[in-house]
């Protein structure tokens, strides 16, 4: 089960390595919009808590072993499978919006919509690449509450995140969005079974 811990702890630090540079831009960059609820900053601290945090004491101490599970080897290795894809689609995804990132919902003074690369097929690869990365966690944290909590913080962060976001591009970028909410899919490309 160590292996599976240690794809986890990678996993960490490659999402960091890959984060790290558009960090520094967002902090430099002027924001013209800012749309931060008290919710989803709450939301936001406790994902890090259910995503690091409690992760950290499952590795680093025996305190959460009363809580854990076993599943067979097999869905431990779907675990590691799942990780690799969230974190191709997380730097595809950096690759692609550069720095119209940001941790939360802010618009830049230089904003420009993007609908090419990998947002040319979803509007949310980050927030794909984290569903695959919450399901990931279920399956390489065999621990109750190191692994499916973060899925259920992700849950009401998703919804809550996903609506307010829509309605600021729309604010912003008014038909543009709209057009491009109608050619592509939110987290599931629209040419799918589930169109
Ligand atoms: N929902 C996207 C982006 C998450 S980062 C994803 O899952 O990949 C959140 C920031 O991205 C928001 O502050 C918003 O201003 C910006 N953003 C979201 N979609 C965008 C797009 N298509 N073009 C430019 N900026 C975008």
């Amino acid at each position: 089960m160590r292996i599976f811990e240690i794809v986890y702890w990678a996993g960490i630090f490659i999402e960091m390595v890959i984060r790290a540079p558009l960090r520094k831009t967002w902090k430099e960059s002027a924001k013209t919009d800012q749309r931060v609820s008290q919710t989803e900053k709450i939301l936001l601290g406790l994902l890090s808590i259910v995503m690091v945090i409690i992760p950290l004491i499952y590795s680093a101490t025996n305190w959460l072993e009363f809580a854990n599970y076993n599943l067979p080897a097999w869905m431990g290795w779907f675990g590691v499978f799942l990780l690799i894809c969230a974190l191709l689609i997380f730097m595809r995804a950096h690759m692609d919006l550069k720095s119209n990132w940001s941790p939360t919902l802010e618009i830049f003074e230089k904003h420009t919509l993007v609908t090419n690369g990998i947002y040319g097929y979803i509007r949310h690869p980050m927030y794909a690449s984290q569903w695959l990365w919450v399901i990931a966690q279920i399956l390489l944290l065999q621990n109750w509450f190191a692994g499916p909590i973060d899925l259920l913080f992700f849950i009401p962060f998703y919804i809550l995140r996903v609506q307010a976001e829509e309605k600021m591009m729309i604010d912003v970028f008014g038909d543009q969005y709209r057009e491009y909410m109608k050619k592509v899919g939110g987290v599931i490309p629209k040419w799918s079974i589930f169109r």
